[in-house]
């Protein structure tokens, strides 16, 4: 069996795992997902095991909604979606962090207990910037209710002249083309009770396909390059601009990997942004390639999640590179404060510490 068949007959083994186990998965809450149809939106909400179709106006809030945690509940309204730039002038100030991964709580509290938000969900971060530089889904139990809440907040930081970046991760385009490995049971679950399949409902067709499909693989915000796992040498060699990797990943999102072309399939494997792990493991990326890689982008610093390492959220190849990523799912969670050349490490209880 060749390598691309065995990779193709573990991921429809595991998928068929996968739905196996989710005959027998609680849906406490899952959603909202959303369609636009003509004047109305078709809104649907899965709460204890059960799916309710909501038809709605453009205009009017939609709520997220926790079963066992009212007090979680929020609410949002659709805004026009648009192809996210891909360069930005440096802002007066940023916090990044990465892999949130369906972690909902953790998450909310980071962002209130570190002041980007207040307790009833609104952007008080300003003209700040927050970056979350990929990995929404997979493993946790909250993805849904974790990117409408940024989804909001996209549309008030702007309002305030703050941004949000999105950037994604290996796990976000894996859901978009069907490999579900690492997805929670209780997505097929709930996607039989709403009469779907999970796939259908992250298609360009939905607010949430067509959300993460204006979605970049990399930004560069002043002289510093954000992105889910990093950039290798041999991406850096093939000569193109950073718009140009962002376009040519866009075209990949949602297709199988059997249907991408060569250069989609470079862009998505395992030397591309989505996956590659050199700054961290062996065979380790050389210092003098990293800043072949900064030379060639014009930029100073790469900060990348994806790979958890005892030391992170930290610097490394003499601060030329920052790994964002922690372990959330044992409770770790934590983002970086960036103001200057001022880099500050904040936790989910909002304690601080800055980085040497
Ligand atoms: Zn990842």
């Amino acid at each position: 069996m060749s390598l691309s068949s065995k990779f193709f007959f573990s991921v429809t083994y595991l998928n068929c795992c996968l739905g196996l186990s989710s005959l027998f998965a609680q849906v406490n809450q899952d959603g909202p997902y959303i369609q636009r149809k003509e004047q109305n939106i078709e809104v649907v909400q899965v709460t204890n095991n059960q799916a309710i179709i909501k038809t709605l106006k453009e205009s009017d809030p939609i709520e997220v909604s926790f079963y066992h945690k009212p007090e979680l509940n929020f609410k949002f309204k659709l805004h026009p979606i648009q192809v996210q730039p891909t360069e930005f002038k440096v802002p007066d100030k940023i916090f990044a962090l990465s892999d949130i991964e369906g972690e909902f709580e953790d998450f909310r509290n980071l962002l209130i207990n570190n002041k980007i938000i207040d307790k009833d969900y609104n952007w008080t971060f300003g003209n700040g910037h927050m970056v979350i530089c990929g990995d929404l889904f997979d493993r946790g139990e909250d993805v849904l209710p974790s990117i409408w809440l940024l989804y909001k907040l996209e549309e008030e930081a702007k309002k305030q002249g703050g941004y949000l970046h999105v950037i994604l991760g290996n796990h976000d385009i894996m859901n978009m083309s069907g490999d579900l490995r690492y997805l929670s049971p209780k997505y097929i679950a709930s996607a039989k009770l709403i009469g779907t399949d999970y796939l259908s409902q992250l298609s360009e067709k939905t607010e949430l396909g067509a959300w993460l499909r204006s979605k970049n693989a990399i930004e560069k915000i002043g002289d510093r390059l954000f992105l889910h796992a990093g950039i290798s040498p041999a991406l850096a060699k093939k000569g193109k601009s950073l718009d140009e990797i962002n376009s040519t990943c866009r075209k990949a999102y949602g297709k199988s990997r059997e249907s991408l072309s060569e250069e989609e399939n470079f862009l998505i494997g395992s030397m591309g942004p989505f996956w590659y792990r050199g700054y961290f493991m062996q065979p380790q990326t050389e210092e003098t390639a990293i800043d072949d890689i900064l030379k060639t982008f014009n930029a100073k610093q790469i900060l990348v999640g994806h790979t958890i390492l005892e030391s992170n959220i930290g610097f490394y190849y003499n601060k030329k590179v920052v790994g964002l990523d922690v372990n959330h799912h044992r409770g770790v969670l934590s983002g970086m404060f960036i103001k200057d050349n001022k880099c500050i490490v904040f936790d989910k209880d909002g304690t601080s510490k800055e980085l040497n």
